[in-house]
């Protein structure tokens, strides 16, 4: 069966084009009945790091991509770490030895350095290591061996070896020439596997059947084939997946903004999105269907539809996306989503002063919070959540419509958790209580009587009787609702009236007309 593997380097975040192609091998592995292996590629010393390989399995979960074989799970081919696979290493180069496919090179650093430089200066330039050491006899070479003379072991690549072909399942077939290939350093002085053999050996060890990785690994695809061949094993099918571009045609980099999945997942914008986003950078249903379910991508997904042209990042459609997302989940799921963000608008809402007060500072940037009270705020809120799910179930219907990211709960509902104090607005203060004047508290003191006085604290029938004051006094519907959403919502702007005022309880709604009135 299909085994593909995912092998990030722990050296940073999971970042897009990691997190498209991770994508890639999960959904092909569950459209083949195959197996997803994750392996983490930590030979770097200096720059993997144990926390980062938390950060990408925390990326990887928090997408869904669930591993069958890996860190954590554990699987029949492990180690799933590079570093703990090293004996592995070992004996796939005393398997090289005996097939007489590489040979120790005891050129120094300095001697090398030398020859390259001096190789550029001529006209031909450098062309890879001169061979000096491969023309050494086996006595020779074993005597400084025993002599503890320091050094690496190079692949022995073979003479007169016709161009290295391999038909790559996006780019088509693929041809190299054999005779520019370097004899490639396979393990350094210090023992330990260069990046090309740790992966073939891993490939091998652990059965891949697919290599969908990014086109950046395209020029060592000749190189890792030659080790194949030395190893007298067949290779992989090799993918590549082209690269992710900015609006700016630009490679996807800092300079566009967000690049981790971590900061995607911290802007508000949810795992189905980012799988289905990322899914289209290069792949294709049909051509047009943009929204396409984990369940259909798990079925549905192939290598022939992967194209080779660059992929464009649009952020616009990005934000489209997730507002078509957001507006098919389940309010529980949304609660549960949306966390940090409800925190922020309940700490911002519970901060609010006694009375009426006007502010001009947007009210998320007058609460903003440092790391700590956020902390405790989410810790605050997922205890209120427990206590009241309905409550905060009932806040969703209130954003769905209209939120293109799970952030915008922070800046819309502080509202939500005024109680009986209110922050007005300035602009809307001036454009709607101001400028209607007596008229405007006329309006606002009618509608307390109805608020006041409802019979069933509903949304629409209270809605009803506040519109049925229009006529007999003589105020168009947007008058008559103006002022009670600025006292209700702080904001002339804001998620729909009678519905949040349903929600809060009557003694707040009508001390908040009574605050704005004053
Ligand atoms: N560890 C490599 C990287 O993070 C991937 C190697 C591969 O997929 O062959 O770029």
């Amino acid at each position: 069966g299909v085994r593909v593997r995912f092998a990030p380097s722990p050296t940073g975040k999971l970042h897009i084009g990691g997190a498209r192609t991770a994508i890639y091998n999960w959904a092909f592995a569950r459209a083949t009945g195959g197996t997803f292996v994750l392996r983490i590629e930590d030979t770097d010393p200096e720059r993997s790091t144990e926390e980062n390989t938390q950060i990408i399995l925390r990326a990887l979960r928090w997408l869904g991509l669930d591993w069958d074989e890996g860190p954590e799970v554990g699987g029949d081919f492990g180690p799933y770490k590079q570093t703990e696979r090293f004996d592995t290493y070992k004996a796939a180069l005393e398997q090289l030895k005996e097939r007489g496919a590489v040979y120790p090179c005891f050129c120094t650093k300095e001697t090398l350095d030398a020859k390259r430089e001096a190789a550029e200066k001529t006209e031909g330039g450098y062309s890879g290591y001169d061979r000096t050491c491969r023309s050494l006899s086996a006595e020779e070479a074993q005597a400084r061996i025993d002599a503890g003379e320091p050094h690496v072991w190079r692949l022995k690549v073979p003479e007169n070896h016709g161009p290295i072909e391999f038909d790559d399942a996006v780019y088509g077939h693929m041809s190299f020439p054999a005779d520019v290939m370097d004899d490639m350093i396979l393990v350094r002085t210090d023992g330990t596997p260069t990046y090309n053999f740790a992966v073939v050996c891993d490939d091998a060890n652990m059965h891949i059947t697919h290599v969908i990785r990014g086109d950046d690994h395209l020029s060592n695809t000749p190189r890792q084939i030659l080790i194949y061949e030395a190893l007298g094993l067949e290779a992989p099918t090799f993918a590549h997946l082209s690269m992710i571009l900015g609006a700016d045609g630009k490679k996807l980099s800092k300079r566009h903004g967000a690049t981790s999945v971590e900061e995607y997942a911290a802007r508000g914008y949810l795992p189905d999105t980012m799988v289905n986003f990322l899914a289209l950078l290069g792949w294709s249903l049909d051509g047009e269907t943009t929204i396409i379910s984990r369940d259909v991508l798990c079925e549905k997904f192939g290598l022939d539809r992967i194209t080779k042209k660059d992929a464009v990042f649009d952020e616009t459609k990005l934000d489209w996306m997730n507002g078509q997302y957001i507006k098919t989940m389940q309010a529980g799921e949304w609660v549960k989503l949306s966390t940090p963000w409800l925190a922020q608008a309940r700490a911002a809402g519970m901060a609010a002063a006694e009375g009426a007060v006007v502010v001009d500072a947007a009210e998320a940037e007058l609460f903003a919070l440092s790391d700590d009270e956020q902390a405790a705020a989410v810790a605050e809120t997922a205890a209120d959540i427990e206590a009241r799910p309905a409550f905060y179930e009932a806040l969703y219907p209130l954003l769905a419509e209209r939120e293109t990211s799970l952030s915008d709960a922070a800046e819309k509902l502080p509202y939500m958790f005024w109680g009986k104090n209110v922050v007005l607005d300035a602009k809307s203060v001036k454009k709607v209580l101001q400028k209607e004047g007596a008229r405007a508290d006329e309006a606002l003191r009618a509608c307390r009587e109805v608020l006041a006085n409802a019979e069933a604290w509903e949304c629409d029938p209270m809605q009803e009787a506040c519109r049925a004051l229009c006529e007999p006094m003589g105020i168009k519907p947007k008058l008559m609702f103006q002022p009670l959403r600025v006292a209700v919502c702080g904001n002339m702007v804001s998620p729909p009236l009678f519905e949040s005022i349903e929600l809060l309880n009557r003694e707040d709604v009508l001390a908040r007309i009574d605050a704005t009135l004053a």
